[in-house]
């Protein structure tokens, strides 16, 4: 029997997204039932949130996990048995509507869910130095709370934004600080100190140490409405000190601790008391979702949770002065600390001194640099020797080209910003053309503007080159490049040196020397 007319055309759409995900992450599609589904059609890109797509599937059968990847128009679920798999596809394989203004939506097995870092995110210790505290207040404290904060006299404000009310300092949303020479009339409630005795009694109990310091002196307190959200912040270093103190009233949330590529959510229950100290005072930032609902796990996997109205209590300490964390990377004090220090020079003024102390200086030395670099390092061509037949490779500075051979089940492709060190690649290529079918490709570009596809690259090198750019914000936006040329799951490696390198330095580079020579040679033209 011939299929009908508008099942080979829904077939014809599923082959054609299935090949998009396979040329996207690498993952194939599977004409048998597996756990692994793809969503074809929607995605974040086409305004699909994780939420709508698990509690339209756990209609149907258990979900495990739910992957949604930035700017793509499809997503995946992961399913306990190849049965539940089954019963969600039956269901919603050109039926389930998910948002989509009238249209379906398209499913397909696939043999693996693409590598991503979401897996069991409830499964992961919490990170470090934070402790909740369930049923920490009574309902009648919760009550006795609610009032003495008195959210009456807070004024109404537009739906998108959750209210808020502060005791002891006023809390200055734009500079994220508060003033410690202007303390406000009116202070933390008294009926708040019930909490301060209990709360070292529970963190001894739990072998943890209490704070250094006497009582917090600050309030914000929080009023979100369901939909409402923070964006994820880390409280100002120096603004206040660690702990930080975070009571749940009225209502559960998920919030969202993350740290670099880490994610990780951690549901807070009415009547909690959510003690942020150490690195996840510090290291961390926290932020809630704006949505209606949380995703949560159950029993079976997961499933999604109403938001309801929550008042949320911060107490914090002022700290009075610079702070002396031990995690830098988010560090007010230590940024400031920086910047005052770093020269400012603009963009033009650094591309003039790489020009001239970098640029011009390969290419005087290109031919005997060449020839005193010709042995691949171990790890680099271990590194590129780990990509699988077929992967498009691209070395952003390769000199010489002494990398681009190591992989030849791939395709490696050099770039590099100096025209000496492009012929010398360009002779290497001559020589080696008479042992090998496998030839350099290699082009002259600026590493800050790679004249290549985003997303195209399986891999990238970087060996020995941001470090020649003259400022941060371009060591940055070299490495910003390269990440845009991966595609995802791409890998890159990255090396640099002359860290430590003074100018004053006395023993100067032979080839600083030689460069010295050269360019008073010009200037006595
Ligand atoms: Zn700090």
């Amino acid at each position: 029997m011939t299929k009908d007319y508008s099942s080979r055309k829904l077939e014809r759409k599923q082959r054609r997204c299935e090949t998009i995900i396979y040329n996207d992450v690498g993952i194939e599609s599977s004409e048998m039932p597996t756990c692994f589904l793809a969503i074809l059609n929607a995605g974040l890109s086409t305004g699909l949130t994780e939420e709508s797509v698990l509690s339209n599937a756990i209609q149907y059968a258990p979900v495990q996990q739910v992957i949604m990847l930035p700017n793509k128009s499809y997503c995946f679920l992961k399913c306990h048995n190849v049965n539940n798999a089954e019963r969600i596809y039956n269901n919603m394989h050109g039926r389930a509507g998910l948002e989509q203004r009238g249209g379906v939506v398209y499913l397909s097995y696939f043999k693996s869910l693409p590598m991503c870092k979401e897996e069991n995110v409830w499964a992961k210790p919490l990170p470090e130095g934070l402790v909740l505290l369930p049923n920490f207040l009574t309902e009648s404290e919760e009550n006795m709370l609610l009032k003495a904060i008195n959210l009456e006299d807070v004024e109404q404000s537009d739906l998108k934004h959750r209210r808020v009310k502060h005791f002891g300092y006023q809390f200055m949303y734009g500079e994220n600080n508060v003033d410690p020479t202007k303390p406000l009339n009116e202070k933390i409630p008294n009926e708040c100190d019930i909490l301060w005795p209990r709360l070292k009694t529970e963190l001894t109990k739990l072998g943890l140490p209490a704070w250094d310091w006497d009582v917090p002196d600050q309030l914000t307190v929080n009023i979100y409405e369901p939909g409402q959200g923070i964006p994820p912040h880390v409280d100002t270093h120096s603004a206040f000190l660690d702990p930080i103190f975070s009571l749940s009233l009225f209502g559960d949330v998920v919030m969202d601790f993350r740290r670099g590529s880490d994610r990780q959510p951690l549901k807070l229950l009415r009547r909690s008391m959510l003690v942020m100290s150490g690195a996840s005072r510090y290291d961390w930032t926290h932020g809630i979702t704006p949505r209606t609902l949380d995703i949560v796990p159950s029993e079976t996997g997961l499933t999604v949770m109403p938001r309801q109205k929550r008042i949320s209590l911060t107490f914090r300490r002022l700290r009075r002065g610079p702070c002396n964390c031990t995690f830098p990377t988010l560090c007010d004090s230590r940024i400031n600390a920086q910047s005052n220090l770093a020269p400012v020079i603009t963009d033009v003024v650094a591309a003039q001194l790489e020009e001239k102390n970098v640029h011009s200086v390969y290419d005087c030395i290109a031919p005997h640099f060449s020839e005193t670099r010709h042995t691949p390092w171990p790890r680099v061509a271990e590194f590129l020797r780990s990509f699988r037949t077929g992967s498009v490779l691209l070395d952003i500075g390769c000199g010489n080209g002494k990398y681009l051979q190591c992989n030849n089940n791939a395709l490696t492709i050099g770039c590099d910003r100096s025209s000496g060190l492009i012929n010398a690649c360009l002779e290497r290529a001559k020589i080696i053309r008479e042992n090998s079918s496998n030839l350099p490709n290699a082009f002259r570009c600026d590493c800050l503007h790679v004249p290549v596809r985003s997303q195209t690259v399986d891999g990238c090198i970087s060996i020995a080159v941001i470090h020649h750019l003259a400022t941060a914000e371009r060591r940055l936006a070299a490495i910003r490049e390269m990440a845009r040329l991966l595609r995802l799951g791409g890998r890159a490696l990255i090396y640099v040196w002359a860290k430590d390198q003074r100018a004053n330095d006395n023993k100067k580079s032979a080839y600083l020397l030689q460069n010295k020579a050269l360019n008073k040679k010009k200037d006595n033209r």
